[in-house]
């Protein structure tokens, strides 16, 4: 079948009602579950062909995290789906309001490269969820764990319910211009702004997960070795192609030498080295070439070292970075930590709000005070105050950007609502009506 015959037949079938049935929903969900499962050495063996990732960080980051979200929407299903009732104001009495979670319909969504099975399935898990069917363009350039979902979904799933399209800039393009009912992209800012414009074509809703500068604001009053050790993780993990990876630190001058340090002791401790089992390699040529560039030998204070047949690049900081620097213009995306010292805590937060809004920032700090301003001051998607990363694992957390760096959120109920139209129905009685917003008008009625 062809992918437009593909989503008349997910519209017919939406048409049916099937897809908005609580046990339906729970079988797919199921069934989604069992083939990750059944299938989970041929998607570990498909994301180390794509990009070196080690079992570990892929069970953790990726197979475990769908499997938990699935989960969650078995388990959840039945309250998420329930119509919300709430109060009904005067002028509507005698009545009864409620909102109800309504699917959508024909959802595409569009998965990027770095998680690969992350980014694709969860949100097709929280689609399915809402009662929605679904297409789903992985990223081609993680091509192998493309093909081995697409293998996985089209021979276990009906296409007319969830279908993995394959395909490239080009098909993608051609896709763009079908109508849909929602539109889940992640990726980059710039492909996200071409997602939205074909999406306004048609008036479809849009969810935009985007990237950014994400900086990481390392205070005096800092626990400086949960800081290190913490931020050497969040970096260097998937080799810093992490959305929400730390980008940048700003680091207090007075204890800049001793945090560098501890940073250097904790990429020892963790074995982030040239072939490692921890540490995964760059996704391909054309961005390994991009990060090399960004590497200014004269500021390296760790690393630089780089192997390209391997695409292997060993964890990198610069010091000594100022804002103009090449480094500080365009979010990173690799295992390349720069490092600019501050003296002045509150200055620095003003520069980070000149910037454009990041995905996500990240405070270590012991001082009330810094929290506070922080929390209040800087506009970000989402971060913590002494950890990075971890915000994205509480399911209770919407994830999502704001400005430059995405509209919309998901993860947990935020998931099913990004899917889903709330409509809502006021149910009047026959009985009991106040006559006054019928005419004949009076000046006595608007005395009422
Ligand atoms: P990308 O924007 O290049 O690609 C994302 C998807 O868009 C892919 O499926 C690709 O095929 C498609 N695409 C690319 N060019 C297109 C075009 N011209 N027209 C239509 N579709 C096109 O992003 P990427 O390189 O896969 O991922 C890296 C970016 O994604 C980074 O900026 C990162 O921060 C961001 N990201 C964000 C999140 C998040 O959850 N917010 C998660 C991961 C990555």
């Amino acid at each position: 079948m062809e992918i437009h015959e593909i989503i008349s037949s997910q519209k017919e079938l939406f048409k049916t009602q099937k897809t908005k049935n609580l046990k339906f929903r729970k079988i797919y969900l199921e069934k989604l579950k069992e083939i990750i499962i059944k299938n989970e050495n041929l998607l570990y063996e498909a994301i180390d062909k794509d990009f070196g990732k080690s079992k570990f960080e892929t069970f953790t980051t990726e197979i475990s995290f769908v499997i938990k979200d699935i989960d969650y929407y078995i388990k959840n299903l039945k309250s998420l789906a329930k119509p919300k009732k709430v109060k009904t104001n005067l002028a509507n009495q005698i009545g009864s309001s409620k909102i109800y979670s309504e699917p959508l319909g024909c959802a595409l969504i569009i998965g990027a490269w770095n998680y690969p099975y992350q980014l694709s399935l969860s949100p097709i898990v929280a689609a399915l969820a809402a009662g929605n069917c679904c297409i789903l363009k992985p990223s081609e350039i993680a091509e192998n764990t493309m093909k081995a979902m697409s293998k996985i979904i089209n021979e276990n799933f009906p296409p007319e319910y969830l279908y993995v399209f394959e395909g490239g800039i080009d098909e993608t393009t051609e896709l763009l211009k079908l109508k849909f009912d929602k539109i889940f992209f992640t990726g980059s800012t710039k492909v996200g702004k071409i997602i939205y414009k074909a999406a306004a074509e048609h008036l479809t809703p849009v969810t935009l997960e985007l990237g950014g500068k994400s900086p990481v604001i390392i205070s005096k009053d800092a626990n400086l070795e949960v800081a290190a050790k913490r931020i050497i993780w969040g970096k260097f993990l998937n080799a810093g192609q992490t959305c929400v990876a730390p980008d940048y630190l700003l680091v207090e001058e007075s204890i800049q030498e001793q945090f560098l340090e501890l940073l250097r002791k904790y990429i020892l401790e963790f074995k982030y080295e040239f072939d490692s089992e921890q540490y995964t390699r760059i996704i391909n040529q054309k961005n390994f070439e991009r990060l090399i560039q960004l590497i200014d030998k004269n500021k390296i204070y760790f690393g630089g070292n780089f192997n390209e047949e391997k695409l292997f690049i060993e964890p990198t900081i610069l010091t000594n970075i100022n804002w103009e620097d090449e480094i500080m213009q365009d979010e990173i995306f690799g295992p390349i930590l720069p490092v600019i010292s501050f003296n002045n805590y509150n200055l620095t937060l003003n520069k980070i709000i000149e910037l454009e809004k990041p995905l996500s920032a990240y405070l270590f700090t012991n001082n009330n005070e810094e929290k506070e301003a922080f929390t209040q001051k800087l506009s970000f998607g989402g971060g913590c105050i002494n950890d990075v990363i971890m915000h994205l694992s509480n399911e209770n957390l919407p994830f999502g950007g704001v400005g430059n760096s995405g509209i919309g959120s998901y993860h947990g109920k935020y998931g099913f609502e990004t899917f889903s139209h709330q409509k809502t129905v006021l149910e009047k009685t026959t009985w009991g009506e106040p006559n006054i917003k019928y005419p004949p008008y009076s000046e006595n009625k608007l005395k009422w």
